[in-house]
């Protein structure tokens, strides 16, 4: 059995085939232009290969996930030009004949590494992104976290010191939530420069800082046993390392978290995503092997 995968970002669209069972048998990189464009050429890549039972997409967003909504599918209020208001659904199903399982992108990484990467043999973990923006995902005793809509965890507050960090934040609704001051967008605006042009220690211990108490309020809360942080900014050797140290000292030996307690417990606890960059396009097909299942 094939299964067809689809991470739609908001730059590029990986698309891809596969077995269901983490081996990817063909994939290509379309990028992302406008609506028809896009969805066209993702459904000229399935076309070319053996039909898929179902293909899986893991959206960027917002997007739509309720099931009885008459908007299911559509991307709703993304500023990407072109997109707002777009069903990613129903042109590819109606195009493929294939039913179309989807989620976002940042459940569809964590679903990835649930299933084949950093989260095998565990029942609950979150994968946090850090890129243009900050998004959370979870998988939950083995499926993923929804409710009132996906998590929107990068609109969570953190304590701003604003002594140490003036930065009024970056969110156009919030401005000093956590992805008003830690995602790329915000190192951006701080600093005057993209992200991966930062080389300030002083700028990166911020980020780790932030990151840590994003963390540490994750884990209070949901209790993941492993937690994946992935994403474009994430990409300094220093980050990760540092945001670990911090945790351990925000948790404070809180004897409520005892699996928590020293620095190995803490490397092993909170990882880089094992998949790198193919978490959520592997998301995406266990999210076609669920819709061929009829289980999403
Ligand atoms: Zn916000």
């Amino acid at each position: 059995m094939l299964y067809g995968a689809i991470e739609a970002g908001g730059t590029k669209w990986v698309c891809a085939v596969g077995d269901g069972d983490g081996h990817l048998l063909a994939r290509e990189v379309i990028p992302t232009t406008g609506p028809e464009e896009t969805v066209s050429a993702a459904v000229r890549f399935f076309l070319r290969h053996e039909r898929p039972a179902a293909v899986g997409v893991g959206s960027f967003g917002p997007v739509d996930l309720n099931p009885a909504s008459p908007t299911y599918g559509h991307i709703t209020t993304t500023p990407k030009p072109g997109w707002a208001h777009t069903d990613v659904v129903s042109p590819l199903r109606t195009a493929l004949g294939v039913p179309i399982g989807l989620d976002t992108d940042v459940n569809a990484a964590a679903l990835g590494e649930w299933r084949h990467g950093e989260g095998q043999g565990v029942d609950t973990i979150a994968y946090v992104t850090v890129g243009t923006g900050i998004g959370m995902g979870a998988v939950v005793g083995g499926r993923i976290l929804h409710g009132l809509t996906h998590p929107e965890f990068g609109h969570t507050r953190v304590p701003h010191d604003t002594g140490i960090d003036p930065f009024a934040g970056s969110c156009p609704y919030h401005g000093d939530c956590l992805e008003g001051l830690a995602s790329g967008e915000a190192m951006r605006q701080r600093w005057g420069r993209p992200a991966e042009e930062v080389d300030d220690d002083l700028a990166w211990d911020l980020e780790a800082r932030y990151l840590a108490l994003a963390v540490t309020n994750l884990t209070y809360t949901l209790s993941p046993q492993r937690v994946v942080i992935g994403g474009g900014v994430t990409g300094r050797a220093s980050l990760i390392p540092g945001v670990r140290v911090r945790v351990l000292e925000l948790i404070a030996g809180y004897p409520g978290l005892p699996p928590l307690t020293d620095p190995d417990a803490m490397t092993r606890y909170l990882v880089e995503p094992s998949l790198g960059d193919l978490s959520g396009v592997m998301g995406a097909m266990e999210l076609a092997r669920g819709a061929a299942k009829g289980t999403t």
